[in-house]
């Protein structure tokens, strides 16, 4: 009885503390979302042309120079961000790169998505830098499928950055964009690619950053590929990394990310810095906080809560609507 009494009180002090510790986030939006993790777009150039990453009316911009966005990552560390991921556009395509890395020791985990076809080549470097993990971007398993759908014959590039990263330690995860047709085939040969190599596979669903005939005969819900799997293969665990749902597969490990299908916005905690320098709550955001303006005042932290408080519950995107904002700029 006693013990129950001072339980209660216990739970009580306990959630006033995190009530006030909630008002003093500045990174919090009204839904109570806490936000961490920055993803940052390094360049909106690339050295492949994936079918689904090129919006009808994509036009380059000049990207933010080292010194600026080290200078944003600062304010945004400040400002609650513990996670960085620096995307595109192509991120290894930027010489610059590990000057960015240098001035952001800081930053708790720092991460790299990358198509891999500059990987191998820069993977010391990379390593030094203390770079936490890398994904890599890779649809097909197959030269001629690959070189459909990104436009380029690198797919032993990929592999070979791949092998070096795993070589070199690092932590190497796959993402895999589901498409109609194409991935269907391929199921079985990632499950054993994901074996041998002791990596993750993640098939994530298309999304609207191209055209809408595209989209139409493209897209696939990721749970078709999770009931094939299913049905075939004995589960040995299943467990949440991120916003992918995990399923262990003996050796393997698939996993399946369904922004369209099963939206995860409940528990999103991104913010996005665009490569021209602007700050975006959601990946379908239409309006941004210019942060380039912003980088030299104080009054900044004041602005970004109140830009965040306004974020929408849930991107209400589907596929019947084109962003009109390309993945490259705002990072994918
Ligand atoms: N160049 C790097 C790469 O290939 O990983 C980073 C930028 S790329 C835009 C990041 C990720 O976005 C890639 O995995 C790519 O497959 C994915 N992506 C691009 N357009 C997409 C779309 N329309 N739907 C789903 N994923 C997309």
């Amino acid at each position: 009885m006693v013990k129950h009494r001072q339980g209660s009180g216990g739970n009580a002090s306990a959630s006033r503390n995190l009530e006030r510790k909630m008002k003093t986030l500045n990174n919090i939006d009204k839904f109570g979302r806490i936000h961490s993790y920055l993803r940052v777009s390094l360049t909106d150039k690339c050295n492949l042309s994936c079918k689904y990453c090129n919006p009808p009316e994509f036009r380059a911009r000049p990207p933010l120079k080292s010194k600026e966005i080290v200078k944003i990552i600062k304010i945004l560390s400040d400002f609650g961000i513990t996670k960085v991921r620096f995307t595109g556009g192509e991120p290894l395509l930027r010489s610059d790169l590990f000057d960015i890395l240098n001035e952001i020791k800081k930053i708790k985990k720092i991460c790299l998505t990358t198509n891999g076809l500059l990987l191998r080549k820069k993977i010391h470097k990379l390593k030094i830098s203390g770079l936490d993990s890398i994904n890599v971007s890779l649809d097909s398993l197959y030269p001629e499928r690959f070189k459909q759908i990104t436009g380029k014959d690198n797919f032993m590039d990929v592999i070979d950055g791949i092998n070096a990263a795993i070589s070199n330690g690092i932590n190497v995860k796959v993402n895999c964009v589901a498409l109609k047709d194409l991935t269907n085939h391929e199921i079985d040969k990632f499950i054993v690619f994901s074996a041998d190599n002791s990596i993750d596979v993640r098939f994530i669903e298309l999304m609207p950053f191209c055209s809408k005939n595209f989209i139409n005969a493209n897209f696939m819900p990721v749970s078709e590929i999770k009931k094939y799997v299913l049905s075939k293969y004995q589960i040995t665990s299943v467990c949440m990394d991120g916003v992918a749902k995990m399923y262990e597969i003996f050796n393997a490990k698939i996993g399946f990310i369904s922004p369209i299908s099963h939206p995860f916005c409940f528990s999103c905690n991104r913010l996005r810095l665009s490569s021209d320098g602007i700050l975006y709550r959601c990946l379908f955001d239409i309006n941004g906080f210019n942060m380039k303006n912003y980088a030299k005042t104080r009054d900044i932290e004041h602005k970004l809560k109140k830009y965040l408080e306004e974020k929408k519950e849930s991107h209400n995107i589907n596929n019947k609507i084109s962003s009109k904002i390309s993945m490259r700029f705002i990072g994918g």
